[in-house]
């Protein structure tokens, strides 16, 4: 069976405590909460690039998708599950949206806890800037 290393395991519980996101989940950061349950919560993004831009996190902290591991398959399905709820709860089924993961510097992460970015309401250029 595949296992987490234990690096990873440590950056896991290490990075958490000055998390922003986690700080969100914990409820000491201020959020427009859409969706959570014991996997997963959404939020609106801060500074939205798009009519409908929200943010779809897993509860647990893991930085970067370059992270995941494939006891991290369920949490991901989760994910992909809430962001076809969240497009249907905001009208962007028919008109067509886009999921993002930046990850690493050159894609430009700026929040080092797992996100993806559903992003919908308007016309999108590709390739992706
Ligand atoms: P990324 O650049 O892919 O790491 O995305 C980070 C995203 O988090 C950006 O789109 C920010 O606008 C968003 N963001 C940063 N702080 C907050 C916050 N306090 N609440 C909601 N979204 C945030
Ligand atoms: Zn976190």
């Amino acid at each position: 069976m595949p296992r987490i290393d234990s690096h990873q395991e440590s950056n896991r519980s290490q990075l958490m405590s000055n998390c922003l996101f986690c700080g969100i989940i914990e409820g000491k950061v201020k959020a427009d909460v859409v969706y959570r349950d014991e996997n997963v919560i959404a939020f609106k993004d801060i500074l939205p690039r798009a009519p409908v831009h929200i943010l779809i996190i897993p509860i647990a902290h893991i930085p970067m998708l370059s992270d995941l591991t494939l006891s991290d398959g369920s949490v991901v399905g989760a994910i992909f599950g809430v962001a076809a709820k969240l497009a249907e709860q905001f009208g962007i089924v028919d008109s067509g949206y886009r999921i993002v993961v930046n990850c690493g510097a050159d894609a430009g992460q700026t929040v080092f806890h797992l996100h993806y970015h559903l992003l919908g309401g308007r016309q999108m250029g590709w390739p992706p800037g």
